[in-house]
């Protein structure tokens, strides 16, 4: 596909993000998933080694660079994930069995479990998930370095399966030695998102952004919300983070899955309100990891999270280690496409945006939904004003202007925004409508003609202050 094709594919304003991984870390399975409508390339550190992320890193600024299009990286730090250690074959665990676990690696009858604290962190009675939940253990007693459990939901274990304890309060470090390497490492990579997994507080949060003033960049930090303990302090962890993520596959084993749906929405709303990008995550078309076709029910989810108010919608496996990864993506986009086009989604999202708007100009908002044009085009220093149209949920496309490409790349996570690097003046003049009208009809999807507001917020969207706004036609 030509980038003239992709441009005359439709824009979506729900932005996808997709997982790499063996299934697709390629030059030209990157290009494909790019055109396909990704926005946001996930690198997860839980998989693969430095030198496939570099490459990923590599391949997807070169792709950028030659197609002349935004995309961005987002770096999933592992964080104090727990995994049983590593031993040969399949055990299986039986219903009624007795497992025992140990913190050393000596103890032939018993799994090894990679986190020294667990002896001391675990209580008689207290639940142990492995493999995504589908093991469950109970602890019977805790004996030196053995924690004795028996099982309640059997299965097969296999090496270096997750562990997660949902009961327990965990005294683990935030970020590993690892997390640490990949934060240097993703600085020196200029990624443009560093998304941290098990944070429980706001502290974990204002840890990481203090490592990245140390390593020289203020780079955005997504907080994974995947504890209970996350959810007991949402409000200071939305605070202190530039973005969240539903990231539902731990959530739904650390809580109970049916508490999801409810926990989502409420991440959601909350984090419009704080006018910060939210993702959700996680098994949206997990059946395409094999099947070229999602089912019915993954549809209905990825468009009630669409529904919900959403940012963007994240692909893991089905992009990583899928059969389908081009397919997955071309599925989600067309999901968003299709709900975004409903009249549901046109007058719910409106609703739901009322309270975003208070901060903006409510009747310079109202003014941009009723008006018969195709997109507003923000001039933007600080990305600020792309970013507060967004979070007011404008009814029309919004086509960012701006002269910095690493703010460029951080804006395409945002719901409904087009960015674009444009280095030409930042004020509106006679001079410099002409500029912007060629640039944009050579970049986006709008054409000779069409109708445009053209606003400008230096340095912040603010009336009364520098902010402009004109109705022209490009
Ligand atoms: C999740 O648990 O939903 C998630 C996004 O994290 P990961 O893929 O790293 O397990």
């Amino acid at each position: 596909m030509s980038i003239i094709e992709r441009m005359q594919a439709p824009f979506n304003k729900t932005k996808i993000v997709a997982t790499l991984g063996p299934s697709s870390n390629t030059l030209e399975m990157i290009r494909k998933l790019a055109f396909s409508g990704v926005d946001v390339f996930r690198l997860n550190s839980s998989h693969g080694s430095v030198a496939d992320h570099e490459q990923a890193v590599s391949f997807i600024r070169q792709i950028a660079k030659e197609e002349d299009i935004a995309l961005a990286i987002l770096l999933d730090l592992q964080g104090p994930k727990i995994r049983l250690g590593i031993f040969e074959g399949v055990r299986v665990a039986k219903v009624g069995d007795t497992l025992d676990l140990s913190v050393s690696s000596d103890k032939e009858s018993a799994l090894f479990v990679d986190y020294k604290g667990l002896t001391k962190d675990v209580h008689v009675g207290d639940p142990i998930m492995i493999n995504d939940g589908r093991i469950r253990l109970r602890v019977m007693d805790v004996v030196g370095d053995i924690v004795h459990t028996v099982v309640e939901a059997g299965g097969e274990l296999s090496s270096r399966k997750g562990v997660n304890l949902p009961g327990t309060d965990v005294a683990v470090d935030a970020m590993t030695t690892k997390d640490r390497d990949y934060v240097a490492w993703g600085v020196k990579q200029d990624v443009d998102f560093i998304a941290l997994s098990f944070v429980r507080k706001a502290k974990d949060i204002i840890d990481l952004k203090q490592l990245l003033k140390e390593c020289g960049k203020a780079i955005p930090v997504i907080a994974k919300i995947e504890k209970p303990q996350a959810i007991d302090r949402l409000d200071e962890i939305i605070e202190a983070s530039d973005g969240v993520m539903v990231a539902r596959g731990d959530l739904g084993v650390e809580m109970n899955p049916e508490q999801v749906p409810i926990i989502q929405k409420s991440i959601i709303q909350k984090a419009n309100f704080a006018q910060k990008p939210v993702i959700v995550a996680t098994q949206m078309l997990e059946s395409m990891i094999h099947e070229p076709v999602a089912t019915r029910a993954e549809v209905a989810d990825v468009a009630n999270a669409i529904l919900d108010g959403t940012d963007a919608i994240m692909l893991s496996a089905e992009t990583a280690s899928g059969d389908f990864p081009v397919e997955s993506v071309t599925m989600m986009s067309r999901i968003a496409s299709e709900v975004e086009s409903s009249k549901l989604y046109n007058s719910q999202y409106l609703f739901l945006s009322q309270d975003h708007r208070a901060d903006l100009n409510t009747q310079i908002t109202r003014l941009l939904d009723l008006l018969p044009i195709k997109a507003v085009i923000a001039i933007t220093q600080t990305g600020r004003t792309a970013e507060k149209l967004s979070k007011a949920k404008v009814r029309h496309p919004i086509i960012a202007l701006c002269p910095q490409i690493r703010m460029v790349r951080q804006l395409s996570l945002l719901w409904g925004v087009y960015p674009l690097l444009y280095k030409g003046p930042l004020e509106i003049s006679e001079v410099t409508i002409h500029q912007v009208a060629e640039h944009v009809r050579e970049h986006s999807f709008l054409k000779e003609g069409d109708q445009v507001m053209l606003v400008t917020g230096l340095p912040y969207f603010t009336l009364g202050k520098t902010t402009s706004f004109r109705l022209c036609s490009i």
